[in-house]
């Protein structure tokens, strides 16, 4: 797609840290990593979000995610490691073309990627599942 930073890192039209490519995806350090080692997997096809990979696109980033993983969990030894996918402002998604964060995690890492809890009560979940479900 014209003018998306993303579709030009991933054909190569603009150079990037690559560790990882194959005819359908490449994967890129990230610009301004959360931790040693932070990826990106971006499809060489220009999908926005979630709403707009196909399924099998969708199956495929994530094998390329997994294999990225466990490359660093042997190479760079990390302790752990989040798998996060972004999909609009509200969720953080800065950059519109479809990505997966590979992001190794260590030990006092110092980072703060998972959530805050809130406390539900139990009717309140049943009123948001069916919500969810009425269709
Ligand atoms: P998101 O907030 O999920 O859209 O993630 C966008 C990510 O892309 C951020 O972590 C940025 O640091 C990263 N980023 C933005 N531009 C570049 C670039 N040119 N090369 C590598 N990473 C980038
Ligand atoms: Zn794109």
């Amino acid at each position: 797609m014209d003018g998306c930073i993303f579709c030009k890192i991933a054909s190569g039209e603009i150079p990037s840290n690559t560790i990882y490519e194959d005819d359908d995806f490449r994967v890129i350090l990230d610009l301004g990593p959360a931790t040693k080692g932070h990826a990106l997997v971006l499809p060489k096809a220009h999908y926005a979000d979630l709403f707009e990979i196909p399924e099998e696109t969708l199956a495929g980033a994530a094998a390329v995610g997994k294999k990225v993983a466990a490359t660093m969990k042997k190479t760079l030894g990390c302790d752990g490691l989040n798998l996060v996918q972004n999909n609009g402002e509200a969720a953080g998604q800065t950059v519109m073309h479809f990505h997966l964060h590979v992001i190794p995690r260590y030990k006092n890492d110092g980072q703060h990627i998972l959530w805050k809890p809130t406390s539900p009560t139990p009717e309140e979940l049943v009123a948001i599942r069916d919500e969810i479900l009425k269709g």
